[in-house]
């Protein structure tokens, strides 16, 4: 046959994710950590990995790391899921407690793929915009879940692209508003060094997100975790593909996940470079940046589609959100090294004070 039939409607306004990489010298784009692991993790990993049995599917659930990520948050070992990366378990979410008939609230700007994820299984999105200064419209939303026909809300803290937290008391309030799942996207919170987890015992309705790609240096591997109550946990198996995490992420994941107080140092410079980089943007004329708690800065600038193609020219790449409802004229930069951070500022700086003279 040389034809096919069409596929499912709901792909028709689909728009496959983007992450619109593109090679730089300073790669500021994705929000992962500059530095690698280090070489005793690298040596760990490489021992370990010496004896994997590649012919043997991997262990479902990996209970090797399921067991260390339980003990170091104080939990039971059937209240943690670990996934192919937060995506795929941002995925499950979505197939677990969205579909047909079915209700999701999305507070954007946020992290585009829960809105997509939602259309993809044929949740409906009730959008509630968050205010001018990117702070959640707490009334709104609150007034929205008392209705009672929400299934799932997720909040992002710090939120991405905007980098502000969602604050503690508005979560529980969220908690108790109704039964909805309310899912807590913790991705950058090493950055913050806040959490909800303290709220886990008490809300059955809580689940709380991580990554190891941040941080933990690995978004090559694909490696994220939930936390939540052990039978909301077991819904996200029901959905989940058996072998997501393979034994090698599995290894790779448990050696860094014991080796973590390392990166304790690293994330402490990141928060540092942060600093800085926020006070030199907020000191060039015609640039609004916004205070941030993870490991990247949003900024306003006028023309900034043209802004983003002259930095690039100069090796320099940020993301570009202009287009995005909300984020109008805005560009995301991931905090790097310190040279790269550096030369992002210089070239920025010369592109609106000098050029534009
Ligand atoms: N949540 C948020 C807010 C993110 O920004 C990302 C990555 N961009 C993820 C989840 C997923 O990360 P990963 O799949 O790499 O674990």
């Amino acid at each position: 046959m040389n034809s096919v039939c069409k596929s499912n409607d709901r792909l028709d306004t689909l728009v496959p994710y983007d992450p619109k990489y593109l090679p730089a010298e300073a790669f500021l784009a994705a929000n992962e950590n500059a530095d690698d692991v280090s070489e005793t993790i690298r040596n760990a990993i490489e021992a370990r990995l010496s004896n994997v049995s590649l012919n043997r599917y991997p262990d479902p659930l990996a209970n090797e790391l399921r067991e260390q990520i339980a003990e170091a948050n104080g939990i039971k070992r059937d209240q943690v899921l670990v996934g192919n990366g937060g995506d795929e378990l941002l995925f499950n979410l979505a197939l677990a407690w969205g579909g047909p008939g079915r209700r999701y609230i999305n507070l954007p700007p946020t992290f585009s793929v829960y809105a997509q994820n939602a259309r993809l299984t044929g949740t409906e999105v009730v959008e509630i915009p968050r205010m001018q200064d990117y702070s959640i419209d707490e009334q709104a939303v609150l007034e929205r879940l008392s209705q009672g026909d929400i299934d799932f809300i997720i909040v992002t803290s710090p939120n991405n692209p905007t980098g502000n937290c969602a604050s503690t008391d508005f979560i529980e309030r969220l908690l108790d508003a109704s039964d909805a799942l309310v899912m807590v996207d913790e991705a950058y919170c090493e950055f913050s060094q806040t959490s909800i987890l303290s709220l886990l015992s008490t809300h059955k309705n809580l689940v709380i997100l991580r990554t190891f790609s941040k941080a933990y240096s690995l978004a090559g591997v694909r490696l994220g975790y939930l936390m939540a109550h052990e039978e909301v946990i077991r819904e996200f198996i029901k959905v989940r593909q058996p072998y997501s995490v393979d034994s090698v992420s599995q290894i790779i994941g448990s050696c860094v996940f014991e080796n973590r107080d390392e990166f304790a140092a690293k994330i402490e410079r990141i928060i540092e470079e942060r600093g800085r980089v926020y006070d030199e943007l907020k000191s060039i004329d015609r640039v609004e940046v916004y205070p941030s708690s993870a490991n990247y800065l949003l900024f306003k600038v006028p023309d900034a589609a043209k802004v983003w193609a002259k930095l690039y020219d100069r090796g320099v790449l940020v993301r570009d959100f202009s287009t995005t409802p909300g984020l109008e004229d805005c560009l995301r930069v991931t905090i790097g090294r310190q040279e790269e951070n550096s030369l992002f500022l210089e070239e920025l700086r010369r592109i609106l004070v000098i050029e534009e003279q």
